[in-house]
């Protein structure tokens, strides 16, 4: 075994693969970037190299500077994670040219499946069943058409190079094909550098299903069954679990033994998955799937096979690389009730899931569940700050239970009662989708949140009730700012029970003003609009867990949803703290243009940076002549209540 690897990777897998090396007594080094000093997988492992700046390009793509960490540090090995160089065969190459194990396949393994027009090929010859479709070298218009015509609408056009749903384009009708071929390439192009496309038959009432695999250096392969991954938004994956809903035995057998001619096929080595993409019209059957490409790492999705057959996949890893054969016979492995994943994003649902960032000023997740499994793989911690620069999963919630109906039930019973303050989350949408009827009766195929996108990300319009629990949390933050307890605070006031403190808050651009005593028997008595003549509505000790107040705002708890409020009085006190006056963003949105700098003197109406909002530009412009201290940077993702622009004191 490796006595110390470089885990070339951030966020929580970087930080999952640390548990196991850790329980497996291998030290650990971390690699990051400028923007992560702070970052929980630097501050975890053993070792830590900075290899650059924070876009990824100069730092997590790196690969020289990588394997230059792992020399200095005396590693033997690099895991990959997922994503960045995880299925870079170049990289691999590299790193054994170094004299250091991959900790994944041969780059011989990764070249024949990194192309999907290829791999297709290259299974076909070994008798694994494709989607049926044309991936042959001919790229022409003309012929490209006929090959659609011949395989019959709708068809699906979808870049050779793909990854991550990218240049892909489903055409229903002959009319639509070139511009949509068009389309597909330019994208292609742009993302991948490659503009050649396949052309496959679109399967109706698709199901996504993938089998996990995994080889040694001793010819052995085995399957860890499957897991279903249909819940998808733009043919990304969303909601993951093991095993399939409706498997049946036949059908589990057929896809297994594929999977495992696959990867016998390229003599595969490490983890890796086949996915599939199944025909369930008719319900599951053995002769209704077809291979759709092979992902030569470990998966995002991978905790809910671990929950399954009780097997850690990244201990699998570092065995086989180091040499070791598989630990476990096929007719060993065994599955054990359901799983479920969600993958929890600062992301905003109800805009169309535009990316959000922001500080998690406040982050909690539940320790347990009654009746099943939790398990919460988190790549930050209370306090840290999603930046622009990368994917932006906050965790991943996991849950195990003996049956799909409990794990479904436990895991939107688990974000019920997590809570994120401070950037916009995908929690309330996830929660829909766990509890929403199709999916619960596995009536499951990928266009379904596409079809059901409107209800599932409709957030909750604030009630009287949230607007009251929001002033009484805030309250407590003018009398003791020290402590976030409104309730303890204003008890030290009892004697001034007859006296109310006057608050107010923004309901979008609504201002709302309320009137806050204090009871004797410790609740607090709002009254919204300041007419002590009205009934008050009483917020008690209790409901103080289901609000966090954060600079400028305070957010209040709705089961998984959160509806956040503005203080104007609470952005006022933390400006004035920091010193100098700021402007800040009054919608998320991305900051497109920068046309000032630090230490620039401006003048009043001086256009200073130009914000992308809800489709639409809108100047910043300076309200007076000033200095500029600090400003957003161009291409940064920014909350509603962001700083854009500081100015000298
Ligand atoms: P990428 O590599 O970009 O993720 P994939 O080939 O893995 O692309 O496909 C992504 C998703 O697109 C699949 O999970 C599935 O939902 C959908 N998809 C792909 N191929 C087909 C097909 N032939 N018919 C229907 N849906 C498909």
């Amino acid at each position: 075994m490796f006595q110390k690897i470089v885990i070339a990777n951030r966020g929580e897998i970087a930080l999952r693969v640390m548990r196991t090396a850790k329980r497996m007594g291998v030290a650990t080094v971390a690699v990051y970037s400028q923007a992560d000093r702070n970052a929980q997988h630097v501050l975890l492992a053993d070792q830590a190299v900075c290899i650059g700046d924070a876009p990824v390009g100069e730092s997590y793509l790196r690969g020289d500077r990588i394997i230059e960490a792992a020399l200095a540090t005396g590693a033997e090995a690099i895991h990959p994670g997922y994503g960045f160089l995880s299925e870079n065969p170049d990289f691999v190459e590299k790193v054994e040219a170094a004299g250091l194990t991959f900790i994944g396949p041969s780059s011989k393994a990764i070249r024949a499946m990194g192309l999907k027009d290829a791999a297709k090929r290259l299974m076909e010859r070994a008798g694994v069943p494709v989607v049926p479709g044309y991936h042959g070298e001919t790229q022409a218009l003309v012929a490209l058409a006929a090959k659609a015509n011949e395989i019959g609408f709708p068809v699906l056009i979808k870049a050779r190079a793909g990854g991550g749903g990218k240049g892909m384009r489903l055409v229903s009708d002959p009319d639509a094909f070139p511009e949509a071929l068009a389309a597909a390439q330019r994208e292609a192009k742009a993302a991948f550098g490659d503009e050649r496309v396949l052309v496959e038959k679109y399967v109706e009432t698709p199901r996504h299903i993938e089998v996990q695999v995994f080889g040694d250096m001793h010819g052995n392969v085995v399957h860890l069954f499957e897991r279903d991954c249909s819940a998808q938004r733009r043919h990304q994956k969303v909601i993951e679990e093991a095993p399939a809903p409706g498997m049946n035995a036949q059908t589990r057998a057929a896809m297994t033994e594929a999977a495992v001619k696959a990867a016998q096929a390229i003599s595969y080595c490490g983890a890796g998955t086949i996915e599939f993409i199944v025909d369930a019209s008719e319900g599951l059957r053995p002769d209704r799937f077809w291979f759709m490409e092979m992902n030569t790492r470990l998966q995002v999705e991978h905790p809910v096979t671990e929950m399954i057959t009780g097997i850690d996949l990244v201990e699998w890893q570092l065995r086989v690389a180091s040499g070791e054969p598989l630990p476990l016979r096929q007719d060993e492995i065994m599955a054990n009730g359901h799983a479920v994943e969600a993958r929890l994003y600062a992301e905003d649902a109800e805009r169309d899931f535009l990316p959000a960032t922001g500080t998690l000023h406040h982050l909690s997740f539940p320790d347990h569940i009654d009746g099943a499994k939790l398990r919460v793989d988190a790549g930050v911690t209370q306090g840290d700050t999603i930046t622009p620069f990368y994917d932006p999963m906050i965790a991943k919630v996991i849950v195990h239970a003996a049956t799909r109906a409990e794990a479904l039930n436990g895991l939107a019973s688990a974000l019920d009662t997590t809570q994120v303050a401070g950037s916009t989350v995908n929690l309330g949408f996830l929660t829909r989708l766990l509890r929403d009827e199709d999916f619960a009766t596995s009536n499951l195929e990928t266009g379904l949140i596409g079809r059901k996108q409107d209800a599932l990300t409709r957030i909750p319009v604030p009630a009287t009730r949230h607007v009251a629990m929001a002033i009484a949390a805030t309250s407590g933050a003018e009398l003791d700012t020290s402590n976030g307890d409104p309730f303890s605070a204003l008890a030290g006031y009892g004697h001034f029970t007859q006296m109310s403190h006057r608050r107010e808050l923004m309901r979008g651009e609504e201002k709302v003003t309320a009137l806050v005593s204090a009871q004797r028997d410790g609740s607090l008595a709002i009254h919204i609009g300041e007419n002590e003549a009205t009934q008050p509505i009483i917020v008690r000790r209790a409901d103080a867990a289901r609000a966090a107040v954060w600079p400028g705002h305070v957010t209040v708890f709705e089961g998984a949803d959160s509806l956040t409020f503005d203080v104007p009085d609470l952005l006022q006190a933390a400006d004035d703290a920091a010193g100098g006056d700021r402007l800040r963003a009054p919608m998320p949105g991305l900051v497109k243009l920068v046309r000032a700098q630090t230490n620039d003197a401006v003048k009043k109406g001086q256009p200073l940076l130009v914000l992308e909002a809800m489709k639409m530009e809108h100047t910043i412009s300076a309200p007076h002549d000033g200095v500029i201290a600090e400003i957003a940077s161009e291409g940064a993702q920014v909350n509603d209540g962001a700083m854009l622009v500081r100015f000298e004191e």
